[in-house]
């Protein structure tokens, strides 16, 4: 490389956009440029130690974001890979917000080269990608009418309980819900009304539950409700209150309604057929019964 060439090598590190620091080999700051300066919180003229500059960071809560109470654990533990390969790269976040990818070049002859390169943009990118990911996995389980479980969801939860219930030899009890000629509602108040009506019993479901039950909307009014680690006997005075909660109430919005429910006990060997079957058998049997009634499945012969 002719001087020329380093001259301008040189200049064009210090007015580099990416940070970088040299150390010597007894870790003091030989040279950096004004972003790698920036980017530690160190000032035009300072040549700290690589200790010191870490410090400093804490003490004046500048340049690298250093969240502990122990600045001296801390350093303990950062040097235990501090120098200890020839070449280390690993993210860090700043105290004004932004994220830097680092990588440390360690010299055989203990000179430290420290090269910094912003990725906030990726970092918020990938925090954006996370976020919607998520949502999507929400959206992919929810309906959204009611923010209840969809039916795709709550009869994979379903399948997934009967194996786990019948390994562990736990009771489940499943109830098939279904609102009370809810046709009419929808013919006299209109469709609006309906979704209200929908929405205000899945709140009410909501309230009834353990946290470990689950319920889902699998049709247009008919519900699917998990009860985990109860038989039919404490599962029916869940339903009952439910029940009777909404015969209370005097003016529940948006307008009075019943329901109608069918409760199974899973049996050994049950898989989601079977048990939903047993379920709306039973919740047949409060529909002709006259409605707004829990009716038990009878367990096979
Ligand atoms: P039963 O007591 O026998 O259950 O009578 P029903 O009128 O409730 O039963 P049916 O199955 O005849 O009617 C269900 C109605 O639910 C028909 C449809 O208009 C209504 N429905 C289905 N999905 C929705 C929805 O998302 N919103 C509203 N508002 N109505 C819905
Ligand atoms: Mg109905
Ligand atoms: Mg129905």
């Amino acid at each position: 490389m002719t001087p020329t060439v380093q001259h301008e090598l040189i200049a064009s590190m210090q007015h580099s956009t990416a940070g970088w620091l040299l150390f010597d080999p007894r870790d003091r700051l030989a040279a950096a440029n004004e972003c790698g300066r920036a980017a530690l919180g160190i000032g035009p003229d300072e040549h700290p130690t690589w200790e010191q500059m870490m410090r400093n960071c804490h003490q004046r809560r500048r340049g690298l974001m250093i969240n502990t109470d122990d600045i001296d654990r801390w350093l303990v533990r950062v040097r235990r890979a501090y120098r200890r390969l020839p070449v280390r790269s690993f993210e860090s976040d700043l105290t004004d917000g932004r994220w830097m990818w680092v990588t440390e070049t360690t010299r055989p002859d203990g000179w430290v080269f420290v090269v910094l390169v912003d990725i906030t943009p990726l970092k918020l990118n990938e925090a954006t990608l996370r976020r919607a990911r998520d949502d999507a996995l929400i959206a992919a389980m929810t309906d959204p009418l009611t923010s209840l479980y969809n039916r795709r969801y709550i009869f994979r939860r379903l399948d997934d309980l009967l194996c786990t219930t019948q390994k562990m030899r736990i009771p489940l009890a499943v109830a098939m819900l279904d609102l009370d000629h809810f046709k009419r509602v929808n013919d006299v108040h209109g469709h609006a009304v309906g979704d209200g009506v929908l929405q205000h019993f899945a709140q009410q479901m909501r309230k009834h539950l353990r946290p470990l039950d689950a319920v889902g909307r699998i049709g247009g009014e008919e519900f699917l409700m998990l009860l985990p680690n109860a038989d039919v006997t404490s599962a029916l005075p869940v339903l009952e209150r439910l029940r009777a909660r909404l015969d209370d109430m005097q003016a529940p919005p948006p307008l009075p309604y019943t329901f109608s429910a069918g409760v199974a006990a899973a049996l050994p060997g049950d898989g989601v057929a079977d048990v939903v079957r047993r379920a709306d058998d039973a919740l047949y049997a409060a529909k002709t019964g006259g409605r707004n009634q829990l009716v038990v499945a009878a367990c096979p012969a």
